[in-house]
């Protein structure tokens, strides 16, 4: 499968570890939008969260746990923000399910 993502995973294509378990991997952002920008994936392929549902869905909640971890790992204990783009209208640019945990400064609060 042609996913940029996959190949992360599978070590074709170079990416900074920051955190990795048998489900899911954590990598930081090639593109930073903020001091900390990390991107955290499922290693099942998944194409986003218009994909989920009940029977793919236990990942995420495990994601979400480790999104805890990484982030006070990170020293983001003034907060962060998750992000999921989804789609088109939502500005994903890659088809693999992927959360932004984004922080390290004062966020823009505007949602869109
Ligand atoms: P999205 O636009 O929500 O689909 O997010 C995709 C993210 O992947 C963007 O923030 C990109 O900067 C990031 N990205 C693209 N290629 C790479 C890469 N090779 N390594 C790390 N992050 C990447
Ligand atoms: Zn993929």
């Amino acid at each position: 499968m042609d996913c940029l993502f996959c190949k992360i995973i599978a070590g074709e294509i170079p990416s900074t570890k920051v955190f990795e378990d048998e489900k899911i991997l954590a990598f930081r952002d090639i593109n930073p939008q903020a001091p900390s920008h990390i991107l955290v994936i499922p290693k099942e392929h998944i194409g986003g969260v218009d994909e989920l549902n009940e029977n793919n869905s236990a990942v995420v909640a495990h994601i979400f746990a480790k999104i805890a971890e990484i982030a006070k790992n990170e020293g983001l204990e003034n907060g962060y923000r998750v992000v999921s783009n989804v789609g088109e209208d939502g500005g994903q640019t890659v088809r693999h399910l992927h959360f932004h945990i984004i922080g390290g400064a004062k966020l823009n609060t505007q949602m869109a």
